[in-house]
């Protein structure tokens, strides 16, 4: 690969699309379906007024990028951060479709944002902010349409008011425009974990795959969030040693294993992780390079770049956060042998978990938590199984079978429906 700066090497549009050359590359895509499926299909931006509680009328700007609807309608997050930019949206919007695709749910890919400070506004601020911006980008969600979810900055509350404002615009209640919703109005049942219990199973599976016993098997997680935090919990409960958790703030490392629950309340009640009595203060970039058997980014992008994938020592990397990694990063691990599950697939529990809180909408029935966590486990498996297969078969990475495996469906579906002249 020609040398690039880690500006360039950071920018996630740059890095999906390098992968997503890649594959194309692999897959002898047609040279028309290349250029359909490179760029996405939509990309709004708008520019709202809302008055803040001391009087002041801020403007803000907003996204929401539909990247392709070949396979059904737009899904993805909406993010809150000061940092939001089209490019970033526009990237997180292809790898919904790849990570729809990868577990064949029947969705296309998108994503929206907000450029806010969530952490420096009052409830009633973020509730404008909210509503003004679902009104600016109305006629383009909906149930059929595009569904938007929770991302970094938003959660249940922020859906909630999504939906109670398209449904007061659509003169009826339409729970099935936004998942991620509290469990009162048309949540999931196993959703809020569903992100971390796909990463223990994938985890579970690679281990299977590689033959490494799962009794004992240290993990370090970085990100303590709704990723991190499930996904240590459930991987604790199952017999993996969590020996270390990085913060943003710092880290902590226990070889003998932290006590998931006791740090969820110290958490809780302290806001960070550092003082916990049960393990010692560690740094938290140096916790990505310790000795472990799997590493579980669960935090943001970029952690693992050319400036520290070399000096990485664990034997899984299990992508919990979306585009943890960058393009050079990929080819440094490569070189090293360690066995990557990529993030299309490691965390696609989440989306796989909003796919069934919309079916359950549209059916007004609702499942019990077993069945969704049943049904949960089937559909990551066998995407699990599918990756690998298709990575032995085309002789490449984990990464680069699942975005050739996506590519494949996608364009398969979009080949089917022919182009609409
Ligand atoms: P979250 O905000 O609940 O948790 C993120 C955690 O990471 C926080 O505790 C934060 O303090 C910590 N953190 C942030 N930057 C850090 C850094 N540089 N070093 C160490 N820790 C840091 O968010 P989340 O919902 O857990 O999402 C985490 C990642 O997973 C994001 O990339 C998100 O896009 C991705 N993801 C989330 C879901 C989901 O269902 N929540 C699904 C798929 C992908």
């Amino acid at each position: 690969m020609a040398t690039i700066s880690l500006e360039q090497e950071i920018n996630p549009w740059e890095a999906q699309a390098a992968r997503f050359d890649f594959a194309a590359r692999k897959l002898n895509l047609d040279e028309g379906l290349w250029r359909v499926l490179r760029y996405p299909s939509r990309e709004i931006i708008v520019h709202f007024p809302v008055a803040m509680d001391d009087g002041r009328i801020e403007m803000f700007t907003g996204f929401r990028v539909l990247h392709s609807q070949a396979r059904g309608p737009g899904k993805g997050g909406i993010r809150f951060a000061p940092d939001v930019s089209l490019d970033e949206v526009r990237a997180l919007a292809s790898w919904m479709t790849w990570k729809c695709a990868v577990v064949n749910i029947p969705f296309g890919g998108a994503k929206g944002g907000v450029i806010c400070d969530p952490r420096k506004m009052s409830q009633g601020e973020l509730e404008r902010v909210t509503r003004r911006y679902t009104c600016e980008i109305i006629e383009f969600i909906g149930p059929e349409k595009d569904v938007p979810a929770p991302d970094m900055g938003t959660n249940e509350q922020t859906m909630a008011w999504i939906m109670d404002t398209y449904s007061m615009h659509m003169r009826q209640t339409v729970t099935s425009v936004v998942t991620g919703k509290p469990l009162t109005i048309g949540g999931s049942r196993g959703r809020r974990e569903a992100t971390g219990r796909g990463i223990s199973i994938v985890c579970d599976e690679a281990l299977k795959h590689l033959n490494i016993a799962r009794d004992g098997c240290r993990v370090i997680i970085q990100g303590f969030g709704n990723v991190g935090s499930n996904a240590a919990r459930l991987m604790s409960d199952k017999g993996y040693k969590i020996i270390g958790i990085a913060e943003y703030d710092g880290g902590l490392y226990n070889p003998n294993g932290i006590d998931v629950c006791a740090l969820s309340d110290y958490r809780q009640r302290n806001g960070s992780v550092l003082g916990f009595k049960g393990a010692e203060a560690y740094d938290s970039n140096d916790l990505l390079i310790a000795d472990c058997d799997i590493l579980i980014p669960a935090a943001t992008e970029n952690v693992i770049t050319s400036r520290n994938a070399d000096q990485i020592r664990a034997r899984i990397i299990c992508e919990g956060a979306n585009g943890p990694t960058t393009a050079v990063a990929d080819e440094i691990l490569a070189d090293k042998r360690i066995f990557v599950i990529p993030d299309i697939l490691a965390n696609a529990g989440g989306v796989t978990a909003s796919y069934f809180e919309w079916v359950q909408d549209r059916q007004g029935y609702f499942w019990k938590e077993a069945e969704v966590n049943q049904r949960l486990e089937s559909i990551i498996a066998e995407s699990f199984d599918d990756v690998v297969r298709y990575s032995e078969a085309h002789d490449v990475n984990n990464r680069i079978a699942a975005y050739m495996l996506a590519i494949d469906r996608v364009a398969f579906n979009i080949k089917q429906r022919g182009i609409y002249a």
